[in-house]
């Protein structure tokens, strides 16, 4: 597998009651961090796994019914959080972008689709037919804000399903397969069905920490994963179907129990979140 450098930037944060995330938690609100990716690819450049919130997603939740959203999540995005400035940063023009992998089509993943241009957007069908498909009430009510979605969307699409499937080292067991997203094995998308349609998650090897996979939304923590931890049902029955995001998340437990070394990154994990803040 090739290897890439990989960087976890916060960008902004919603307050949802910690219950909805861990099954025994608090009604109180407590912070859900949004990470976006950077993987430094050797020939192709950047490339990033989600955006996490973006400026759009305060203008895309300006009217009903999609303010409802913000004020079921509401959002704090500090000024140049959005990962389109945070890139900058490290000397990337977002123009220079080339692929964009989104996990899914929440809202909170896919804000700042619409600052990388020149990206082809690696997704799953499966998700954009769900985010387009939907009447504006119900894609609010599913966590979707169509009016983010590029205009120029389907040119751009790479669908898993038409990628190459391909056998996931067995450091990922009890995952056993993937798809190849750029044909030269460096980025795997793995589907991890349930949380809601066209779900997956990112393998690649990571130059710091060796086999690193990205589950996104599959587990709200760490913590979560390593005590098998579901969100209430009422939580994930919302969004999607609980028995397969139960049966996900038995898996990644066993996968944490198997190979204790390998790197797990949940989107909204507070523990990642804390190590991507404390980078420069
Ligand atoms: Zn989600």
């Amino acid at each position: 597998m090739t290897e890439m450098q990989v960087t976890a930037l916060r960008a902004g944060h919603c307050l949802h009651p910690q219950v909805m995330s861990i099954r025994g938690g608090s009604w109180r609100p407590v912070e859900f961090p949004s990470l976006s990716m950077l993987l430094v690819h050797p020939s192709q450049g950047p490339i990033l796994f989600d955006t996490g919130y973006d400026p759009a997603f305060m203008q895309a939740t300006d009217s009903f019914p999609e303010r409802l959203y913000r004020w079921l999540t509401p959002v704090t995005l500090n000024d140049g959080e959005q990962v389109a400035r945070q890139i900058v940063r490290f000397g990337i023009d977002p123009r220079e972008v080339r692929h964009l992998v989104l996990s899914h089509f929440h809202a909170d993943h896919m804000a700042g689709t619409h600052a990388f241009p020149n990206a082809a957007i690696h997704c799953a069908r499966a998700g954009l037919d769900a985010a387009c498909g939907a009447s504006r009430w119900s894609a609010v009510r599913r966590g979707f804000l169509t009016s983010l979605i590029p205009a120029n969307m389907h040119a751009r699409a790479r669908f898993f399903e038409d990628a190459r499937t391909v056998a996931l080292s067995t450091a990922f067991a009890p995952f056993t397969e993937g798809v190849d997203i750029l044909g030269d094995g460096s980025l795997v998308a793995v589907e991890l069905p349930g949380h809601c349609p066209g779900h997956w998650g990112l393998a690649v090897r990571d130059s710091a920490h060796g086999d690193h996979f990205m589950v996104a939304d599959a587990a709200w923590s760490l913590d979560a994963i390593r005590r098998n931890m579901p969100a209430l049902a009422l939580s994930s029955g919302f969004l999607g179907n609980t028995s397969k995001t139960r049966a996900t998340l038995r898996m990644l437990n066993e996968l944490s129990v198997r190979n204790r070394d390998m790197r797990i990154t949940p989107c909204h994990c507070p523990e990642r979140a804390a190590q991507a803040l404390a980078r420069p």
